[in-house]
């Protein structure tokens, strides 16, 4: 198994499940992937994912299987708009209210939980995987602590980032290759801060903490406080484009700026600024990215069987459903063990 994000971890607990000897190689020193939670100050903040919607059956089922607790993202209030230079306006209501369900302990729970049960010795953290061998009986994977040989691998990495980093040989065939090339790493090319405060001061004068922003060089302000307000934060998305080269530190305070300017004084003094530039993480988004690289080929029919037999592929990118979402990490996850299982089934019946 390539790859301890929720999708990688899925796919190991139910192979590990059903009595196969699996292998996890996680190229960082943590679980989780595009799952990342942070605590400061015992403040608690999602610098990934962070948020489930009602449609996402896969991802409330394990939250409670994982006892993870979850509660309702704070909608309620007036948002702002900011068009342009001549200032922020507050609109009458929240555009930005689909409901959405949160973790209270932070998204990466999820696949932190997941990984406290794998059996014993399956999971290899600081193990970038490089090679990918097939052969007539075998898959042997190289990684950096060493060679495994095993009847079959799942690739639960972003296909583009999969095959800029890994050699596959042979060759992938060239119509899997050219598509893995062309499927964008979602949300690869975007910056999220997290602004932590004493209190949700918004919420004192009806506002929701949610902003859109034509200005920029965030687009988009949530409300991002834990239950009951607490921690108290709010969230930004920009794209990471405009911040090639820029500080995390720089990017936190264009984002305190901004804060201030469509909420008020009070946002000039945050307690703590996270910053994360998914583009710049060197095991999400692939160095080079396509100019053609698009979300229209997630969950392509090529990522739904076994190239060369025995590659099979489980990011959420792959996923037939909810691709993009936690959901469609779970799902691909699920797909890839069956996958598997149902290979060796058949090849155990002849
Ligand atoms: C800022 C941001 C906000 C988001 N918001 C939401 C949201 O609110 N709701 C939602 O549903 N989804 C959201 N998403 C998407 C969600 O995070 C993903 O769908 C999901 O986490 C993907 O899981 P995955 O396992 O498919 O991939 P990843 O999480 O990317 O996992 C891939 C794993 O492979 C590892 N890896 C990479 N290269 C190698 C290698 N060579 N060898 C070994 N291991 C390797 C990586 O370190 C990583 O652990 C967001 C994503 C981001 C970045």
């Amino acid at each position: 198994m390539l790859g301890a994000g929720i999708a990688g971890l899925t796919a190991t607990r139910a192979l590990a499940g059903a009595g196969l000897s699996v292998r996890l190689h996680e190229a960082r020193d943590r679980v989780g992937g595009r799952l990342l939670s942070v605590t400061h100050d015992g403040c608690t903040v999602d610098l990934g994912a962070s948020w489930f919607w009602p449609n996402e059956p896969l991802v409330q089922k394990l939250a409670s299987e994982l006892g993870v607790s979850t509660f309702q993202q704070a909608l309620g209030g007036d948002a702002m708009f900011e068009a342009d230079h001549r200032g922020a306006h507050r609109m009458e209501g929240n555009p930005l209210d689909t409901v959405s369900g949160r973790f209270a302990q932070g998204a990466q729970a999820l696949a932190i939980r997941l990984a406290e049960r794998l059996p014993e010795g399956v999971l290899r953290l600081h193990d970038p995987v490089t090679r990918v061998h097939v052969n007539d009986g075998a898959v042997t994977v190289e990684a950096a602590s060493g060679v495994t040989t095993a009847r079959h691998v799942v690739v639960a990495i972003p296909p583009a980032l999969a095959v800029e980093a890994i050699t596959f040989s042979p060759e992938l065939p060239a119509e899997v290759r050219t598509l893995a090339e062309r499927t964008a790493v979602w949300m690869g090319d975007i910056v999220k801060a997290v602004a932590v405060f004493d209190k949700p001061y918004w919420r004192d004068v009806g506002l929701a903490g949610a902003a859109v922003s034509h200005r920029g060089p965030f687009r988009e302000v949530h409300d991002h406080s834990g239950p009951g307000g607490s921690p108290a934060a709010l969230l930004g998305f920009a794209a990471a484009a405009p911040f090639d080269g820029v500080s995390p530190e720089r990017i936190g305070a264009a984002f305190a700026d901004q804060l201030r300017r469509l909420f008020g004084a009070a946002s000039a003094t945050p307690r703590h600024i996270h910053v994360t530039d998914w583009s710049a993480e060197r095991y999400t988004s692939p160095r080079a990215v396509s100019p053609r690289a698009a979300t229209t080929s997630y969950g392509h029919p090529l990522y739904q069987r076994a190239t060369a037999g025995r590659i099979h592929w489980a990011s959420t990118e792959t996923s037939a459903q909810n691709a993009g979402h936690i959901e469609g990490a779970l799902w691909a996850g699920q797909q890839a063990a069956r996958a598997v299982l149902d290979a060796i089934g058949a090849t155990q019946a002849t």
